[in-house]
Order: structure tokens, then sequence, then C-alpha cells
């Protein structure tokens, strides 16, 4: 039997549509339209995809949105006075800094984020907002996580009581993936590099979330039948051609649902960005 294929596109949709009623009801309640700021700093050429792609969906659901390029050799004064600015600035509620940041500002990116005010920080990576998830008040997560929690929710897919089993431990992915499956009564475990005989914990999955950067990692062998199966993994090895971290051929007729890669969680990830903003939003009006 071949898994149910739990297609981005269509939970993308759904999420954006949310997002587009509730500006419409911002709009109405206090007139305001939530705005988003993405600073991009340097030349990197797929981070101007990102961020151009960041734009063009912001519009789609009627948000305002600002591309600030900052010169590759700006200096580390320079980003944080423009961030001091856009926390500062009344019609932008989300900042995001783009990463990665040219290499003399690399070793910075922890303080250069922290800057970032926590409730206009909808990236989530703010340790405010970090710290939020880990005693279960979440505030602004991390839009990765978080797309893969909503697409199990709008595809009806219990958390509650499921081993959930987690490759990876970045900040980004991993880590808050584990907090967000625990405060749904998962029962989680996290592997990563030094997880020892890997196939034979993920074997125990009900749930596996998939976050190494490894082409075709996981491999049937390593799935129990029946499994709900969730690549985040994006590899290039090609110029054309991308795969997720999970062998999707042939792990699709194990498992008893599988995200593709691309058109998986990578298009939930956007979505999410601009759920973040209009929450954000919310958040300031509240103050
Ligand atoms: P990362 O490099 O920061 O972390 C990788 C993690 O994988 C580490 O915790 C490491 O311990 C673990 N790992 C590496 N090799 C392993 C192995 N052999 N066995 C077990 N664990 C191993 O990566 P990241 O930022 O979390 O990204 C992971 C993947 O997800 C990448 O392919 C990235 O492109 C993708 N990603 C996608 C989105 C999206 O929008 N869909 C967002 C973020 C990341």
């Amino acid at each position: 039997m071949t898994a149910r294929i739990l297609e981005g596109k269509v939970f993308a949709n759904q999420i954006k549509e949310t997002v587009k009623n509730d500006i419409v009801a911002l709009k109405e309640e206090f007139g305001v339209t939530p705005g988003l700021a993405v600073i991009i700093v340097g030349e990197n050429p797929a981070s101007r995809v990102y961020v151009a792609n960041k734009h063009r969906s912001c519009g789609d659901v009627g948000m305002y949105s600002e591309v600030i390029e900052m010169p590759a050799d700006s200096t580390k004064e320079q980003l944080l006075n423009k961030i001091a600015e856009l926390n500062q600035a009344e019609n932008i509620h989300g900042i995001l800094v783009q990463l990665p940041l040219p290499k003399h500002m690399s070793a910075d990116e922890a303080e250069i984020l922290n800057f970032i005010d926590p409730d206009k920080d909808v990236d989530g990576f703010h340790p405010v907002n970090v710290g939020k998830l880990s005693i279960g008040q979440e505030h602004l997560v991390p839009c990765t996580p978080l797309g893969c929690i909503k697409m199990l929710e709008l595809a009806g897919i219990d958390i509650a009581g499921k081993h959930a089993v987690i490759i990876g431990r970045s900040n980004i992915v991993g880590k808050p993936m584990f907090n967000l499956l625990l405060s749904r009564n998962a029962t989680v475990t996290v592997c990563h590099s030094w997880t020892k005989d890997l196939a034979s914990v993920t074997k125990e999955a009900d749930l596996l979330v998939v976050a190494i950067g490894k082409p075709n990692f996981v491999t049937a062998e390593m799935i129990k039948p029946g499994a709900v199966v969730i690549d985040v993994g994006i590899n290039r090895i090609a110029p054309k051609k991308l795969v997720g971290d999970v062998d999707f051929e042939q792990v699709k007729e194990v498992a008893g649902a599988i995200t593709p890669v691309p058109g998986g969680v990578g298009l939930l990830t956007i979505a999410m960005l601009m759920h973040n903003t209009v929450k954000a939003a919310r958040i300031q009006l509240k103050k």
C-alpha cells in the first residue's frame, strides 16, 4: 500500500486563506495593515530568491512588505542601527534578517538576531521566544517546525500519545520541533549525529521528522510500517534537482503518510511567516 502524500500546496493555501481573512479583520478592527521587513546583506543568490518569494507572498495575502538591501561590506553597527529603526517603526510588525550573513558578521549572528524586538521576531529565534516555547507559552515560533505542526493538524493526524522521533537537533528545526511535539503530548525522542544505531530508534517512530541536510538518508528499512514521515530536508543534488533527507520512492511504500520534496513542508514555511507577522501585529496592537 502506498502512503498518503501530504502535498504542501494544499495546506499552505489553506493557511494563506486564513491569513488573508485575518488581515482584512485587522484592517477593519484597528485600521492597520501588518507589515514585514526583510533585511538582506550582500549578494547570496539563494538568499535573494528566498527574499523575493517572501516579498511576493506578502503581496498575495495583502500584507505590506519592505526588502532592505544592504551592501556586503556593511558593518555590524550599520545593521544594528537598521534593526533599531525597524524596532521603532509603527508600520512594521515583523522583522527578519535573512541568513546567512556575510562572513565578517557571522560571529556576531546571535548578537544581531537578539537585537530584534522579541515581539517583532517573526523567525522566532530570539532567546525570549525560544524560552517561552520551552515552557509551553508559544509566542512567535520558528516557521518551519510550526508549519510541520500546522500541516499535521490540517491533515487530521493526531500527535497526542504518539512516539515522535526527530532526526536533527538544530535551533531552527530540531529543537523547536521537540518542544512543539512535547507540548502536544507526544513522547519525543531526538536523534543526532552521535546517536548509536539510528535505525533501531527510527523504527519505533509513529511520527518521524527528519531535518539533517543529507540527500535520501532515511531508507525504507528505518521506517515502522504505517508511520507518518515529515521530510524537512532540502538538498540540491544537481542544478535543477532538489531532494529531501528521505528516500521518498522507497519510503512511500512503507509509510502511512509522507511529505514530498520539493512540494512538501518547504511551502508551509513561507505561509507560517505570513501567519507569524499577523500574530506579531496583534501582539503589538494589544500592548
Ligand atoms: P543543521 O545542519 O543545522 O543541523 C543538522 C542536524 O542533523 C544536526 O543536529 C546533526 O546532529 C544532525 N545530523 C547530521 N548528520 C546526521 C546523521 N548522520 N545522523 C543523525 N543526525 C545527523 O540543519 P538544519 O538547519 O536543521 O536543516 C536541516 C535540513 O532542513 C537542511 O536540508 C535544510 O536545508 C532543511 N531546512 C528546510 C527548511 C524549510 O523551509 N523546509 C527550513 C530549514 C531547514
